[in-house]
């Protein structure tokens, strides 16, 4: 236990983001650098619980050794922090970084003060690793002379490349995007992970003998297709790591036409254009001077915010259909579960500060979009709904808009692999597989991360990496 009086002496501080102004006007990411005093003293606030729910099932998915680094970062033991928390986690400088931190939420310290700031830790251990250099390639020693190949290169093919490789295995990334990473690379915007992070850890893996191919559409028929029942032969285990990226529509009148967008495009343009050209090339979808409404909350919608915000907006909504969560904890959501409360990401306080108010619109539905006699796009009509999503009669609004992007979740994976593949799916479309089995319905092909139990978290994903390779290691040296 780091200092058994820490929870008593020092109150909870996590290191601040840049000023909200001042990042409004570059991608660069939100943090500031890391205060080694100030985490000295947070790590110090561990109790190291007898049972330590941080890394229970209600806690961290990957079971970080959570109390272990906080005692060692205590006492200034940075490299065995490091050690420690690679023992668990393949990529901590993403964690580090994405994660919402569901340990915080099952902390004991939390249950009446303020829980432990894991996550600023964890971020801050890896990135003092790779700035004096202790993460290095580490290739096997051995190979088995087995193939495996994976398709999709997000956080859950990422994790099982580099734990299958480890063995021994030689792995192969088959990616249809131009680039390394997945939602990584093109959902997360600059801002929230910067793109030579990701890039970083894909070199070190290349390092260590995976193999990459880019502009790889595995079992699709454009140009990039690649066969995937001869990827099949070719190899002795496929993996699907293609995550869930079938967006939700709303599917109400006038929805067809201009102005209306996902915002999967919206990101994955801005992105792709921030690292070809700067943006200068001109390939992504402007907010600039818009009228802007992101409809749906969470993550993708926060990005939205964040985005359109960089890119000079004239106006920002965004609507949320729930009722706005209270401030603390209800009765029905007790720790350790991951608390349902009213929080206030990094898109929400730039918009504030921006135009003088959060936001977020709750309680509220599309009803129609609204068009001029081209098919302009002018805006979207709404009703205000109950907690039960019943409209409320009179409360019918128009809003203006000339950009809408929709940020509504997604449905699960698409299909046209696991259609090649005659794969059965589960009862919400995804490949259907058992999780810590991860076998599909047909041989030698396992499913993991988002396209096995629809769309989650980056954490997640690190977790059903790691424990797919178990599993397909089990299977190569059973064969
Ligand atoms: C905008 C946005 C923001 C998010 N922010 C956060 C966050 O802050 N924190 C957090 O924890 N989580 C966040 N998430 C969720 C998180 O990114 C995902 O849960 C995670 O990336 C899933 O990992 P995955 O490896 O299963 O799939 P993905 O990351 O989706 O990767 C799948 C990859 O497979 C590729 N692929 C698909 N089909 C094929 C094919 N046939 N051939 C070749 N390649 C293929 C895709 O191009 C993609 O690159 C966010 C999600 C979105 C959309
Ligand atoms: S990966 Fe997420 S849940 Fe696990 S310790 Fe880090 S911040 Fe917490």
């Amino acid at each position: 236990m780091g200092k058994v009086t820490g929870f008593k002496e020092f109150d909870r501080k996590t290191e601040p983001y840049r000023n909200a102004m001042e990042r409004l006007v570059d991608y660069k990411e939100i943090y500031t650098s890391h205060d080694e005093a100030l985490l000295n003293n947070q790590a110090a606030r561990c109790m190291d619980c007898g049972v330590p729910f941080c890394q229970s099932d209600e806690g961290c998915p990957v079971y970080n050794l959570i109390p272990e680094w906080n005692d060692l970062i205590y006492k200034n033991r940075w490299k065995e922090a490091l050690d420690r928390l690679h023992k668990t986690n393949n990529f901590p400088e993403f964690t580090g970084r994405v994660c919402p931190a569901p340990c915080e939420g099952a902390c004991v310290l939390g249950i009446n003060e303020p829980a432990v700031t894991i996550k600023n830790i964890e971020c801050a251990i890896i990135d003092k690793g790779f700035e004096n250099g202790w993460v290095v390639a580490n290739p096997p020693q051995q190979r088995s002379g087995k193939k495996v190949a994976i398709v999709g290169s997000g956080p859950a093919g990422l994790a099982a490349a580099a734990q299958l490789n480890h063995a021994g295995h030689e792995v192969s990334v088959f990616e249809r995007d131009d680039r390394i990473g997945g939602l990584l690379m093109y959902g997360i915007p600059n801002m929230k992970l910067e793109k030579d992070v990701v890039d970083r850890r894909v070199n070190l893996l290349r390092e260590e003998g995976v193999k990459f191919v880019v502009n790889a559409d595995v079992g699709g028929s454009g140009e990039n297709g690649i066969d995937v029942d001869q990827l099949l032969a070719e190899n002795d285990a496929l993996l699907l790591a293609t995550g869930a990226t079938t967006p939700r529509n709303l599917n109400i009148p006038q929805r067809d036409g201009n102005g209306i967008h996902f915002a999967m495009e919206f990101l994955q343009k801005n992105t792709k254009s921030l690292l070809d050209s700067k943006l200068e090339d001109g390939n992504y979808l402007s907010a600039k001077d818009k009228n802007v409404i992101v409809i749906g909350g969470g993550d993708t919608g926060t990005d939205c915010i964040g985005t359109s915000l960089r890119h000079g907006c004239k106006s920002l909504v965004n609507f949320e259909i729930m009722p706005k969560p209270p401030i603390d904890r209800s009765d029905n959501n007790p720790w350790p579960l991951w608390p349902i409360i009213h929080r206030v990401d990094y898109g929400h306080e730039e918009a504030t500060k921006k135009f003088g108010q959060d936001p977020r619109v709750y309680s509220i539905s599309g009803k129609e979009f609204v068009r001029d006699d081209e098919g302009n796009l002018l805006g979207i009509n709404t009703v205000e709904v109950d907690k039960h999503f019943k409209e409320i009669e009179g409360t019918i609004q128009f809003w203006e808009a000339d950009l809408i992007l929709l940020s509504m979740g997604f449905l699960g994976p698409e299909h046209y692999i696991s259609n090649s593949l005659e794969l059965e799916l589960d009862g919400r479309s995804n490949y259907k597989a058992e999780y810590k089995d991860f076998q599909t319905s047909r041989a030698k092909v396992f499913a993991a991360g988002d396209c096995r139990r629809g769309q989650s978290l980056v954490v997640r994903a690190i977790d059903e990496g790691r424990l797919v390779a178990e599993e397909i290691d089990r299977f190569l040296l059973d064969e």
